[in-house]
């Protein structure tokens, strides 16, 4: 018997229909090992591990990421976007309005859309993106 291995962020790539790049694979484990990054943190891990990458490229291999399911985005209103790799759960968000913490929340119900709506005018909705606003510990006490 061989155990299940998990696959490599090269086969990851390949199964989701991306070309293999060294800066894909970098940007992958960038945004893994991260928690909820903008892109100009995202730019600089990626520099750490393969050398120069433009801004530019970065935007547009993670709009790659992101459009293949691999990376989810995130966009807190009046905050830069921020990117993850904890895709497909469906969690929520909860953001300091002080500082911009970010931090995970899972799923309320446990699959979406988490909230029903009063009146769905006939629509078949699918999701309920849901953002809780406060002050993280930090903030809240100081
Ligand atoms: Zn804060
Ligand atoms: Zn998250």
């Amino acid at each position: 018997m061989t155990a299940p291995r998990t696959p490599t962020i090269a086969e990851e790539l390949r199964g989701a229909g991306l070309r293999v790049t060294a800066a894909r694979v970098a940007m992958l484990e960038t945004v893994r090992d991260g928690d909820h990054l903008g892109v100009e943190a995202i730019a600089s891990g990626v520099r750490d591990r393969v050398g120069h990458i433009s801004l530019q490229a970065v935007y547009e291999a993670l709009h790659a990421l992101t459009a293949a399911g691999l990376v989810r985005r995130i966009e807190p209103a009046g905050s830069a976007a921020r990117f993850e790799g904890r895709v497909g759960d469906n969690h929520h968000h909860i953001v300091c309005r002080s500082c911009g913490a970010v931090a995970d929340v899972d799923c309320a119900t446990g699959h979406a859309p988490c909230l029903t709506a009063a009146d769905d005018h006939g629509f078949s909705i699918d999701e309920a993106e849901v953002i809780y606003w406060g002050l993280c510990p930090r903030c809240s006490s100081s």
